[in-house]
């Protein structure tokens, strides 16, 4: 077959023919273990009936209907429930098509809301080194890594990226979590006041760090003190659960295990499931006031908002988590795969640091146990753990190499939530062996 996408530029991929549990079959027949729910997103494997079902009865009403004449039953319901489970003081969704959308509304709606309350020259968003925020153009410049933004400067926010992430904490003997976790968040004050209170809009932060740094959760009490320090300042606390939200990490949102809940928050990939591309940016009833009762409305908007196909999966998917117990497996799954991991790689010579939440897991690998020190980035060993895994018919996420303010390669593993014991137990022998042939 012809091949005219318009790829990554990873090389010949194999076709992705079909999806059985936690299996995708190639053209070939080959068989594959999606141990990463392919980025954190097939939270219900491939082969969902309900959720088919509800996009098949959608399909037979209506398909679309642009948001500017009218609404629809599923995006009602879809917002109702997300709603009826979001954290303190959320009250409002808008539906978007993806992560990156959603973070371009979210920053958006901040910079709007600040006009509304008379504060225009609050415009400097902070967010962290180790950070993937999505690659639309605002998006891009609220990430971390240098090398994504490097060839499309200069970009449209001012953001100023912080360390540290909890992520180096293993390599810091002798430092308590608590302390920790106080000290990365005063990072976060000492940036505020270097720029001046006053013109700062946001800071935005993944509450479990997911592609650059692999699932790496904060500790101690860093998100209530980040929390009292937004408040202090009037800064926005804008939380980026993409990848950890919608139940990966064993609540249906991350930062309801941090005893915090933000202004604005992001949610996509395990919302659709892989079923639908949808996202969603959700505020708080303050935000959402200040927009209604000033200019009166949000000033945005994209032709497949709020896509009533999408919003049907979307609200099938919340209602597979939330209804059918599927966090409580989460938080069981996780736990027998954490077990696992130690088990198989607590004592590898090359494992550094096994962490994370829920089924949002990662190994970290290093050249050296003892010291902790990084493989040279130049051997791409993430790379190579990648077409290892593949080969072995496992599905992964490695990443790592020079991430800006980070050296060091993960594997990060997100499996679907239905993945079972037996399919843990295969994901740890073809991982095992995939890291044994990349590091040969
Ligand atoms: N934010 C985070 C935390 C992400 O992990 C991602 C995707 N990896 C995005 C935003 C962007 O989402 P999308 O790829 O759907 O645009």
């Amino acid at each position: 077959m012809a091949n005219h996408v318009f790829g990554r530029g990873a090389g010949p991929l194999p076709t992705a023919a079909r999806g059985d549990g936690c299996y995708i079959i190639d053209a070939n027949g080959r068989t594959y273990l999606d141990g990463s729910g392919g980025a954190a997103v097939s939270c219900l494997g491939h082969s969902d009936e309900s959720v088919r079902a509800a996009v098949h009865r959608q399909l037979d009403q209506i398909a679309f209907a642009h948001t500017g004449f009218f609404t629809s039953d599923a995006a009602e319901a879809l917002a109702d429930k997300l709603i009826a489970h979001a954290p303190d003081g959320i009250d409002r969704v808008y539906l978007l098509s993806g992560g990156s959308e959603a973070v371009e509304a979210a920053i958006k709606l901040a910079r709007q809301y600040t006009l509304e309350i008379g504060q225009p020259q609050r415009h400097k968003l902070i967010a962290r080194r180790q950070s993937y925020h999505g690659n639309t153009l605002g998006a891009l410049a609220a990430g971390g890594n240098a090398w994504r933004r490097e060839k499309y400067a200069p970009l449209l926010i001012e953001t100023h990226h912080i360390d540290p992430c909890f992520e180096y904490h293993f390599r810091h003997d002798g430092e308590s979590l608590e302390d920790y976790g106080r000290r990365a968040a005063q990072a976060l004050e000492d940036e505020i006041l270097r720029l001046g209170p006053d013109s700062v809009l946001a800071f935005m932060a993944e509450p479990v760090v997911g592609a650059t740094a692999g699932a790496v959760p904060s500790e101690g009490a860093y998100f209530k003190h980040v929390r009292e320090i937004c408040d202090r300042y009037g800064v926005l606390l804008i939380l980026d659960e993409v990848m950890c939200g919608m139940g990966r990490t064993g609540s249906l949102f991350a930062c309801e295990q941090d005893g915090i809940a933000p202004d604005i928050v992001t949610i996509a990939k395990g919302l659709g499931a892989g079923y639908a591309s949808i996202g969603a940016m959700l505020c708080s009833a303050t935000i959402y006031d200040a927009i209604t009762q000033g200019s009166g409305s949000f000033q945005h908007g994209h032709t497949y908002h709020g896509h009533p196909l999408a919003a049907a999966a979307g609200h099938a998917v919340l209602e597979r988590i939330v209804d059918d117990g599927l966090l409580a497996q989460v938080q069981d799954r996780g736990d027998t795969l954490v077990h696992a991991l130690r088990s198989r790689f607590g004592q590898h010579p090359h494992v550094g640091d096994i962490r994370g939440r829920g089924l949002f897991r990662a190994i970290e690998l290093v050249e050296d146990r003892t010291t902790k020190s990084s493989f040279d980035p130049n051997r791409k060993l993430h790379a190579k753990v990648k077409k290892a895994a593949m080969a072995e018919g496992l599905i992964c996420y490695p990443a790592g190499g020079t991430v800006d303010g980070r050296l060091g390669d993960h594997v990060l593993l997100a499996p679907p939530f239905i993945i079972t014991e037996d399919q843990i137990e295969e994901l740890t022998d073809k991982l095992s062996r995939a890291l044994d042939t990349a590091m040969a």
